[in-house]
């Protein structure tokens, strides 16, 4: 005990000491640091067994490139190379597509479709139930944070595989009186940013379809990809129906121009899109195209702020803003300015940036040096064209890709960094008075894939959702997925619809 009435007053404890002694109690003594740092928090790598080198999947076989070439995928937070990949050419992407063919010819899709859903379901599960190891292996080889890919990434491809499987022997009934049949062979085509949920995107509904694939990762994440092949051969899937052949740009080129092919499905670039569209100009092959965006977060003056800063952290800075729907141009009301900036401030001095792996971590690493450069271009270009660039202190690992989470004030419309994609973790603040000023320039893109509107009246939210261009526009929260909705863009966004019963719609053709 203390000193009684009688003696001097004790001195009044400080509250701070209390609260940490109160923490240490629960903590069972344990010493409560006292900055708030966060120890690392590592995810197990371990759980990942890599080969040295990998083949291409054709026919439900590992197969040596023709030409022998090959290329090092490696891990973009240290540079350390990870694997041999191979780089197929014309011949293996010809094998790829008479496999094929074969076997959506010689029984898958003549399959019963309850049959087909049953190895769909079958991979949701050996998805879920191989999620950790998935997910260690998404965030080593793309450099996305293990807290996004575990609980992101992950839970959305097994949902995905689940979803079409539900929909695989329905088929009559969601199409009535149309006679849906499967189209053939389709060729797919994806990006570095998603690696195994654009994988899930593709592939799900075209085998819950009855079509059969041949798709190819990007040349700097084929890894899950490659993984998958090994769940397609646990599900028992029948040779053929999943090809998998990884290279770069060429080999995706050859996809395309093949005439054993009867539909291509994009997500990448708009330039690559517009190439592609090009080259099938003409043909009877059916395409679906997923592109770039520059999406408009809208905060009106009536918005719950601290929600709407949470909104625009996670529409810009999730998955280190490679993310085709990402909020890239925050608009916002003039009357709440200068408070939101100030709060924006002083959460991107919270954010984490750090090993993809440790499970603190909130932004993670650049997928690419590619990536990594064109980001620092249009950084420049913002600097230049007379924009105020913030970054919060922040202390980058030595080696690897890193990029510090940036906003941009004083944005005019014509700077670059309010027209181009920078596919980076860069905002670019404007400002607006009403609401017609804030359609008018959340529409001056040449792009519309998505949107945000933070506002809390519900008529507000509609006129928005009415009048803003862009496949998505998502209402008092951002970056929000589920497979049963629709997810696709207008304009230079491309294209055609992923996910949802329209998902369905590019895998299947209802002439007599
Ligand atoms: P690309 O469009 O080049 O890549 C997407 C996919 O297409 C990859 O698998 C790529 O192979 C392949 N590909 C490349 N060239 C061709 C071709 N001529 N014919 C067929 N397939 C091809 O995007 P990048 O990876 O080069 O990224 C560049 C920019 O594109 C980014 O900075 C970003 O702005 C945007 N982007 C947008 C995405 C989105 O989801 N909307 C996704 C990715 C990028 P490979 O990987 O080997 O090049």
């Amino acid at each position: 005990m203390g000193g009684g009435w009688w003696g001097e007053p004790a001195p009044r404890p400080d509250p701070k000491a209390e609260a940490m002694t109160e923490l240490e109690r629960k903590r069972g003594g344990a010493p409560v640091p006292a900055d708030w740092t966060y120890a690392p928090a590592p995810e197990a790598r371990d759980i990942v067994s890599l080969r040295e080198r990998y083949g291409l999947y054709v026919g439900g076989e590992w197969i040596e490139p023709h030409a022998g070439e090959t290329f090092t995928t490696i891990d973009p937070s240290t540079e350390e190379p990870l694997a041999e990949i191979a780089q197929a050419g014309p011949e293996d992407v010809g094998l790829a597509v008479e496999a094929a063919r074969d076997a959506f010819e010689n029984g898958w899709s003549a399959l019963a479709p309850s049959e087909r859903a049953k190895y769909l379901f079958r991979i949701a599960r050996i998805l879920q139930e191989r999620s950790r190891e998935f997910a260690v292996l998404e965030s080593l080889n793309g450099g996305k944070p293990i807290r996004e890919s575990r609980d992101v990434d992950l839970p959305l491809s097994a949902a995905h595989f689940f979803y079409y499987a539900g929909w695989a022997d329905k088929l009559e009934y969601a199409f009535p009186n149309r006679a849906p049949r499967p189209v053939g062979v389709a060729g797919q085509i994806i990006p570095w940013n998603f690696p195994l949920l654009m994988l899930a995107w593709k592939v799900a509904p075209a085998l819950a379809a009855g079509n059969t694939v041949v798709l190819k990762p990007a040349e700097t994440t084929p890894l899950s990809a490659l993984l998958f092949c090994d769940v397609v051969r646990q599900a028992e899937l029948p040779p053929g129906v999943v090809n998998i052949v990884t290279g770069d740009g060429r080999t995706g080129a050859e996809i395309v121009k093949h005439p054993g092919i009867d539909k291509i499905a994009f997500t990448g670039s708009t330039d690559v899109g517009k190439a592609i569209q090009r080259e099938l100009a003409g043909t009877r092959k059916k395409l679906t195209l997923e592109l770039g965006g520059k999406a408009a977060n809208v905060v009106f003056d009536d918005a719950p702020l601290d929600q709407a800063i949470e909104g625009i952290v996670n529409g810009i800075y999730f998955n280190q803003g490679h993310v085709c729907c990402a909020g890239s141009r925050l608009l916002v009301q003039e009357s709440i300015y200068e408070q939101l900036i100030a709060k924006l401030k002083r959460r991107l001095t919270t954010l984490r940036v750090g090993a993809p792996l440790d499970k603190n971590t909130d932004v993670g690493a650049i997928n690419s040096r590619q990536q990594l450069e064109k980001i620092e271009q249009l950084v420049e270009s913002g600097r230049d064209e007379g924009a105020e660039i913030y970054q919060p202190p922040c202390r980058l690992p030595e080696r690897g890709y890193w990029f510090v989470p940036t906003v941009f004030t004083n944005v005019a419309q014509s700077y670059r960094i309010a027209q181009e994609e920078i596919f980076g973790p860069v905002l670019s603040v404007l400002t607006f008075r009403t609401p017609d000023e804030a359609v008018e320039k959340a529409n001056n893109t040449p792009y519309g894939l998505s949107a945000g509107v933070w506002t809390e009246k519900g008529s507000r939210i509609l006129a928005m959702a009415q009048r803003l261009r862009a496949g998505v526009v998502w209402a008092n929260t951002y970056n929000r997925f589920d497979p049963a909705s629709p997810f696709g863009g207008y304009k230079e966004s491309g294209f055609g619809r992923e996910g949802g019963l329209h998902g369905l719609e590019p895998y299947l053709r209802f002439d007599p």
